[in-house]
């Protein structure tokens, strides 16, 4: 089999697509793999507020910061804290503020649409990645190909399959799992659930359970209740079961639940330890949640973001790359590792049960 030139990037999220874009930009060949069958397939999530140094910094590396204020909402930053009687506990809708939000869908079209259509291969989803003796990865895709590259960017999220050349460790589950719902039109069609929400994200907290909801681009709100769970009982729940984990919550509140479509989709939360590192293997390296998955906390994209901006820079320097990749590891690495230890904390702090007045603390800023 003929080896390809350029690099492959496994993974069409933030991180893959950004690293692409940037070494589009540098005129050095790659090719991305993406599962999806096309930019379509799926919906992409609710939204990400990009952050100066790590995704805005990389936006604006990437020659995409004014296609990025296209979309920014800087309006929809507040953000508010209720308790489960439906008591305003902190609020701040002020849209001041340096991290605008974008909806994911908006941030992936506007990233696929930054590089040549040729260069993304869609629904191939890697199953195996193989390091042969000449220092070349195989690549071994679902669909029956197999192509060969001397450098390979594992960017395909939590369960990479680029991860096992470089790390053993495999994602533990966080013993949390969020329940996704949609509310279309909601100005409208709610417009109570428009007003509780107000211009951000609205959190509501009791008992250990969370209800999430956020406001996106065009008047839709996305609705995440967060509940205990162990890995093996978290798929099934219906709007309907959902509601009865919530039965004791003030009624205003459970209109949240009541407003959402139908479907539900699960977000079982797994993370990586902190200080997830391996040995530097020529030829391989990680970025994105596939290098340091954590609990959500407003930091992975950025961070994965950030990753590209950084890995496309040491793959594009002028000097030697194999250093240049060793350095972007070892400070993506410390980077990472303060991140996660503070998602694991606001984790820990928002799951437990007396948790309201610290996680106050948190979104005010006094913490
Ligand atoms: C509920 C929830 C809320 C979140 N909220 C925020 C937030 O507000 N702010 C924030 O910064 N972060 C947030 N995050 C984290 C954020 O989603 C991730 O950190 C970020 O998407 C990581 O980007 P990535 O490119 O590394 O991986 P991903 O976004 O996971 O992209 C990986 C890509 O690889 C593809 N892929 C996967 N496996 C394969 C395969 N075998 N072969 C080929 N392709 C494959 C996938 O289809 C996908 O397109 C949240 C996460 C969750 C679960």
């Amino acid at each position: 089999m003929s080896k390809n030139t350029g690099i492959a990037i496994v993974g069409g999220g933030p991180s893959g697509l950004l690293l692409a874009r940037m070494l589009y930009l540098k005129g050095v060949p790659f090719t991305v793999f993406e599962r999806d069958e096309s930019p379509l397939h799926r919906p992409q999530g609710g939204m990400l507020d990009l952050h100066p140094e790590t995704g805005q910094y990389a936006m604006k590396r990437a020659g995409l910061f004014a296609e990025f204020q296209k979309f920014a909402r800087y309006e929809d930053q507040g953000m508010r804290l209720y308790d489960k009687h439906g008591t305003l506990v902190y609020g701040n809708d002020a849209s001041e503020g340096d991290r605008p939000e974008i909806d994911r869908s908006q941030l992936r079209d506007l990233l696929v649409q930054s590089i040549p259509q040729d260069a993304i291969r869609w629904g191939h989803r890697l199953s195996q990645a193989v390091q042969l003796e000449d220092g070349a990865t195989e690549l071994r895709f679902e669909n029956g190909a197999v192509e060969q590259f001397d450098f390979v960017v594992g960017a395909d999220g939590a369960w990479s399959k680029v991860r096992p050349l470089v790390s053993d460790i495999r994602p533990g589950h966080m013993g949390l799992t969020m329940y996704e719902l949609s509310i279309d039109d909601a100005d409208t069609r709610h417009p109570e659930v428009a007003a509780l929400v107000g211009r951000g994200t609205a959190v509501a907290k009791g008992d250990g359970r969370s209800i999430f909801a956020q406001r996106n681009a065009n008047a839709h709100i996305r609705v995440y209740a967060a509940l205990p769970r162990q890995e093996e009982a978290f798929l099934v729940e219906t709007k309907a079961s959902l509601l009865a984990h919530f039965a004791d919550w003030d009624n205003k509140l459970l209109q949240l639940l009541h407003a959402g479509e139908d479907d539900v989709r699960p977000w079982p939360i797994y993370a990586l330890p902190v200080g997830h590192s391996w040995e530097n293997r020529a030829g391989v390296t990680l970025i994105g949640d596939a290098a340091h998955l954590m609990p959500p906390a407003g930091e992975g994209a950025n961070l994965a973001l950030r990753d590209a901006a950084d890995l496309a820079d040491a793959l594009t320097g002028n000097g030697d790359q194999a250093s240049a990749v060793r350095a972007y590891e070892a400070a993506m690495f410390v980077r990472a590792k303060v991140s996660a230890g503070q998602a694991m904390e606001a984790f820990a702090a928002g799951s437990a049960e007396d948790s309201l007045e610290v996680v106050r603390k948190r979104v005010s800023g006094e913490l």
